[in-house]
């Protein structure tokens, strides 16, 4: 697939509802217009099997966004039907992180709140002969079922009485039989061309706790039946999913038509009574959209679940994951994510973005509100010889180069000061800008420093250069607009606080790291350097700050104070993005 980069301006524009125009919306506003809704309802359903990463983003803003724009609300569904692989910890992750993007659920809902209606329904569709429970292994049913080429064969169970198969479903619920020993199926069409319609399978014998209904159920529905019919429980009018769930909308409405809840109360009042659930039940629209795929990323609950029980990363949280909460903890922003979604836009096309994109979008959004400060993280000594020793004074300096509305700071400075060490070169490279033995610089907010003379220790490194002030290009004095080359940022060597600074970078060090054409597992295109961990100073005001504060430290990029480890005394600063793309040269774009 190609990658695509949209354009900056392409929807850059906050969206009203009436801004944006994809085909789902187009759907949305039409079926207002002419009636057949008079309110939008939508739902987030996330497997609770671990926890949310970018791609979810994309739903989460279409299902939530779409019903706030129009009006209407948004479920969050645990769709919790695979027992064994789901916890409750993944439930409480998935709860913070939609929270974190910015939305808000009408109500919170579990596909196994469903279970006894669900059930019921099974009975319905077998007392109406459109379900029969069969006793083919797994094998043999895969055998049956035929290919995309040749028709699949009907079971010799197909033929099973009304009777005989209420009696057996009902001795399936009260776990007479073993696992996978039976399933209950659809009676369809083993000769559809939609392999979806050969008699699926709508419920299976697992016998396994389940992280919300404990050990109350030995059978489980399959994900299109209880999907199908949670989303008519719930009353939703337009079910929105990815593009791979196509060829299962006939199925998704075969299950939605032939149970027809809102005409059958008996298969779900007395439940929702006794579990105080309000809903009424109606037909549901499924429509499919592309799934958001990033280069330089993964997006797969599987593959990243991978990496965290390898110990390849450290945990779900860890910065260099795409998940909510590594991202969360990376320092990338809601609303930078949100700008993301909005930019790559809703279509039926599958693609790439470029994960450059998605860097950009982080870095409007925190150039915009992120304030400013210095901190050092390579350090190099530069002392100003011509301040008295024990010189001591207080810079004032604006929050942000933009926005007044930031305010001001204190910046203490005394006679010694951290530079970076790449902003001092003994033999400058051609171009360098920076200082060099005899030559100037500007000291931010200080005034034009003149280096003298370089120590060194025995092994001929660099430990400390001895420089000069300029007394008259100091703030405010007639010398201070006195051009030189370069500016670069200090922090006072008395006043700084040593902190850890992690510098993080794409976790996959080439565009496609699923791509395995090449013959290489995807684990082996980890990037070693994405992540680095360096000690350096910070100034003062950006140490006594709570956790997820978040900086642009000035000419080094985003930085955010990290939200499990960092302490006013001990900082701890996660590197959210550099300040410039690194990437695109290094890809020879
Ligand atoms: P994964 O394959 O990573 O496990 P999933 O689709 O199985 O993802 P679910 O928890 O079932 O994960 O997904 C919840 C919702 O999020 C579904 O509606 C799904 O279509 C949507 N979704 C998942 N991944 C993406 C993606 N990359 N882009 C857009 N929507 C996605
Ligand atoms: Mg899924």
């Amino acid at each position: 697939m190609p990658i695509e980069t949209p354009a900056a301006d392409s929807a850059a524009t906050a969206a009203p509802a009436e801004g944006q125009r994809d085909f789902v919306r187009q759907i949305v506003r039409d079926d207002l217009a002419s009636g057949k809704h008079r309110a939008i309802r939508t739902r987030f359903p996330p497997e609770p099997n671990g926890y949310l990463h970018i791609g979810h983003a994309k739903a989460i803003c279409l299902d939530f966004g779409i019903a706030r724009e129009f009006g209407g609300w948004c479920n969050l569904r645990l769709d919790d039907t695979n027992p064994g692989k789901e916890d409750p910890e993944f439930v409480e992750g998935i709860k913070d992180d939609v929270r974190w993007l910015g939305y808000d659920w009408h109500d919170l809902r579990h596909a196994s709140d469903y279970f006894e209606v669900l059930y019921r329904s099974a009975l319905k569709l077998i007392g109406d002969g459109k379900a029969y429970v069969d006793d083919l292994s797994a094998d043999e049913l895969r055998d049956y079922r035929g290919t995309l080429t040749e028709p699949g064969r009907n079971s010799p169970y197909r033929e099973r009485t009304v009777a005989e198969n209420l009696d057996l479903f009902q001795r399936m619920r009260a776990g007479e039989f073993a696992d996978g020993s039976k399933t209950l199926r659809a009676k369809i069409d083993m000769a559809a061309g939609n392999m979806n319609l050969r008699d699926p399978a709508l419920y299976r014998i697992r016998k396994v706790a389940h992280q919300n209904t404990g050990d109350a159920w030995p059978i489980y529905p399959m994900y299109d039946f209880a999907h199908a019919l949670s989303d008519a429980m719930e009353g939703i009018t337009h079910s929105l999913c990815t593009l791979e769930f196509e060829d299962h909308r006939p199925l998704y409405d075969w299950c939605v038509d032939n149970v027809d809840l809102p005409a059958h109360p008996e298969l779900w009042q007395s439940v929702v009574e006794q579990a105080g659930i309000r809903t009424i039940p109606a037909k549901p629209r499924q429509i499919e959209f592309s799934r958001l795929n990033l280069s330089y990323a993964i997006t797969s609950k599987r593959k990243l679940a991978q990496l965290v029980n390898e110990g390849l990363v450290d945990g779900w949280d860890d910065p260099r994951m795409n998940t909510l909460r590594g991202l969360r903890r990376r320092g990338f922003t809601p609303a930078g994510i949100r700008l993301l979604i909005e930019r790559v836009g809703v279509s039926k096309q599958n693609s790439v973005i470029d994960y450059a994109v998605f860097e950009g979008c982080i870095r409007e959004d925190l150039d915009a509100t992120a304030a400013r400060r210095m901190a050092v993280l390579d350090p190099l000594k530069l002392v100003i010889a011509n301040l008295p020793e024990g010189h001591e004074e207080t810079l004032v300096f604006a929050n942000h180069p933009k926005d007044e509305g930031f305010g001001t700071r204190e910046v203490p400075l005394a006679r010694e000061v951290w530079i970076e060490r790449e902003d001092f070169a003994e033999v400058p490279p051609k171009g360098f800008k920076r200082l060099v033995p005899g030559g100037e610089v500007r000291l931010r907010g200080v005034g034009i420093v003149k280096c003298e003379e370089v120590e060194k220790d025995a092994e001929g490194n660099v430990v400390a250069l001895r420089c000069t002030l300029d007394p008259d290009s100091r703030h405010g004095l007639p010398g201070a607009d006195r051009k030189v080359k370069g500016t670069i940022h200090w922090v006072s060597a008395r006043h700084g606080v040593a902190a850890e600074v992690r510098l993080y970078d794409r976790l996959f060090n080439v565009a496609a790291p699923d791509d395995e054409s090449d013959g290489k597992s995807w684990l082996e295109h980890i990037n070693p350097e994405a992540k680095r961990v360096v000690h350096g100073w910070l100034e003062p005001a950006a140490a006594a700050v709570e956790p997820e504060q978040r900086f642009q430290f000035e000419r080094l990029g985003y930085f955010v104070a990290d939200r499990v480890e960092h302490r006013a005394d001990a900082p701890v600063f996660n590197r959210t993005v550099t300040l410039r793309d690194t990437w695109a040269r290094q890809a020879g774009a």
